[in-house]
């Protein structure tokens, strides 16, 4: 009887919402995205990461390893050659590319090219796929060869994959991601008091807002970014920025057929990307005429 009055006078409250621990996860959230807060190189948009290029560069190349052990890489012949050299010309322009971006947007330049160990990889393979790891670690799948057809196209992938690690997307990811599950254990915690059925719905509910409303544009984000910058060190390593439309329109033939490229799964060909190309093809042609007198 003592239990049964007990239970009456306090009875727990059902499906209340914590605001509390919801107004301390915004409070968090906003003093980390303050204090870690820097600007993109090349673009000046601003980013969020926490993480340095050293810590950064030794997740790639421990990634590198692991990828290069369970392939063959090719090094003799003309391909790797050919590969090797496009990634050189890409890079050595890269600081007076960020330089001339930089001082078209009067800000200084930012990125530690030190820090970056840069190194490409040809591997066999069937796949038409390219990635650079953060720290400069890339590699070209010859299946993505055919799909380029000529150096200027394989320029824009590389230049676009070579972007994505100077413009450090990959840490960025990783501070969204933690802020991101942050928020769901968050929101956990908040309605943890609410019937199982409501908290699954909320929960769903969060997580497609998240997917849709943050990280999904986030990746857009990163994706025409690292159009834009690739683009222009093409254009400023002397290859044909204009080969780069081409190549997508190639891109989406082969995306119809019945083995999608690996690289499309990522890297979706669409008149989104190739108008935005367009666009910036009057920029990329004036850096390449500054660079290279054509
Ligand atoms: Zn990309």
């Amino acid at each position: 009887m003592n239990t049964l009055n007990s239970r009456s006078s306090t009875p727990r409250r059902r499906g209340g919402v914590r605001w509390w621990v919801i107004l301390l996860f915004g409070l968090y959230a906003a003093w980390y995205w303050f204090s870690n807060q820097q600007e993109a190189a090349f673009t000046g948009r601003a980013q969020l990461i926490d993480s340095s290029v050293q810590e950064e560069a030794a997740l790639g190349l421990q990634a590198y390893r692991e990828i290069l052990s369970q392939s063959r890489v090719l090094t003799q012949g003309q391909a790797p050659a050919q590969v090797k050299q496009i990634a050189e010309r890409l890079v050595a322009v890269g600081p007076r590319v960020e330089a001339t971006l930089a001082a078209a947007r009067n800000a200084k330049p930012s990125i530690a090219w030190d820090a970056y160990d840069w190194q490409v990889s040809l591997i066999q393979s069937e796949q038409a796929n390219a990635f650079c790891l953060p720290g400069g670690k890339i590699a070209v799948y010859t299946g993505i060869l055919p799909i380029a057809g000529n150096d200027s196209a394989l320029a824009a992938i590389m230049g676009h994959e070579i972007a994505h690690a100077l413009l450090r997307h990959s840490a960025e990811r990783m501070a969204q991601n933690k802020l991101v599950n942050l928020g769901s254990m968050a929101a956990g915690v908040a309605i943890s008091d609410m019937d199982t059925q409501q908290q699954k719905a909320v929960m769903a509910v969060m997580g497609a807002g998240a997917q849709y409303g943050v990280l999904l544009p986030f990746s857009r984000d990163h994706e025409s970014e690292a159009d834009e910058v690739g683009l222009m060190l093409a254009a400023a390593a002397c290859y044909d920025p204009r080969e780069a439309i081409g190549l997508w329109e190639r891109m989406g033939q082969a995306s119809a057929g019945q083995a999608p490229p690996e690289f499309m799964s990522t890297h979706p060909s669409g008149s989104t990307r190739i108008a935005h190309l367009e666009r910036l093809m009057p920029q990329a042609l004036e850096i390449r005429a500054a660079f290279c007198g054509k």
